[in-house]
């Protein structure tokens, strides 16, 4: 038997510790480990301030760890940064790309960095910047900066790209074509480490990923088997008539009871809940039915790594992104 592939990205107990204000310490990063396999695209997901950023910059070899391993196509980037350089493209959070410099100047400038750099026009091509190649960085709109921004990463020809929060402030039709657009990144054989704080970004986009909360890792796999694995990963929500709410509660309540297949039973108001195993509808159905209880409405729930989080950290999943949105 062949070895396994090695990792490409291997992070073991990154710690990371920032000097706060009058001598205090604040943890960034407490103990995150994670293992990234070629040809993926890996998640790193979590509220604002999880410490998603610190730990990718740990792994580019641009900020210092306190302690832990990372190994990035069989370098170290924190004892020699220089090492990973040629092969790990970064996306810069904020372009800081002059305002009269164009599409075609900065990509040229930037592969001029680099040993063997891609193909410029074929990149321009694969992030639909060729039409915009004449236009000035303060003129392009804010989808055409983020595919910039991708494309500057992806210009000294990288195995990796690290990708951090790249749909921030887009609208929900360029988020689809900046997703669409890492998937075709990956295609051409790129590994991408993807920072988000969007949940509904990294189940889409991700092959795997670890959720983050306060510097540590609260969960790791593919988002469908986070998502599988969650306690009553199915639910089903009814709604009687008044007349027979009462009853309906009560038979389900006795069937939460008596039945392997539901775990919970709660009501809101005309609505009721009831989660469980797969089998929860056919087993509520069949307890209805036995009743003559005939639901005005029946809805299934699909659950989302928002649910993953909540189970996990134990709380909400609370960060800006609502304000964000709509400032
Ligand atoms: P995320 O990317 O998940 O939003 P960060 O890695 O940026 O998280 O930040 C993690 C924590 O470390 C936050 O509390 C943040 O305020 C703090 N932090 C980040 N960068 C610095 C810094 N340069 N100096 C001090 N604290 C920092």
């Amino acid at each position: 038997m062949t070895d396994p592939a090695p990792p490409v990205i291997d992070v073991r107990h990154l710690r990371k510790t920032y000097a706060g204000p009058e001598g205090t310490t604040k943890v960034a990063v407490d103990d995150v480990s994670f293992t990234v396999g070629r040809g993926e695209i890996f998640g790193i997901l979590g509220p604002n301030g999880a410490g998603k950023t610190t730990t990718v910059e740990c792994v580019a070899g641009l900020r210092r760890a306190d302690s832990g391993e990372i190994s990035v196509l069989g370098h170290d980037p924190q004892a020699d940064p220089a090492s990973i350089r040629e092969s790990v493209g970064v996306q810069l959070q904020e372009s800081a790309l002059h305002d009269k410099i164009t599409v075609d100047e900065a990509m040229r400038q930037f592969a001029a960095f680099y040993e063997h750099p891609s193909d410029v026009e074929e990149l321009l091509r694969l992030l639909d910047l060729a039409d915009h190649r004449g236009v000035q960085f303060a003129n392009l709109s804010g989808g055409q900066k983020q595919r910039l921004s991708i494309a500057l990463a992806l210009v000294g020809n990288p195995q990796v790209a690290i990708l951090d929060e790249l749909t921030t402030g887009l609208d929900p039709a360029a988020r689809r074509a900046t997703w669409d657009l890492v998937e075709r990144v990956r295609d051409s054989g790129v590994t991408v480490l993807l920072v988000t704080h969007f949940m509904d970004e990294a189940e889409r986009l991700c092959d795997r990923l670890v959720i983050i909360d306060g510097g540590t890792v609260v969960a790791e796999g593919t988002p469908a088997d986070l998502i599988d694995g969650l306690d009553g990963s199915r639910a089903v929500r009814l709604r009687f008539t008044p007349d027979r709410t009462d009853r309906a509660l009560a038979v389900l309540t006795a069937l939460a009871a008596d039945g392997a297949d539901v775990e919970s039973v709660n009501r809101s108001g005309s609505e009721i809940e009831v989660t469980g195993t797969r089998k929860v509808l056919f087993a509520v159905v069949q307890a209805l039915a036995a009743d003559d209880l005939v639901p005005e409405d029946v809805r299934t729930v699909s659950r989302s790594l928002e649910d993953v989080f909540v189970q996990f950290s134990g709380r909400t999943y609370q960060d800006e992104t609502t304000a964000e949105v709509a400032a």
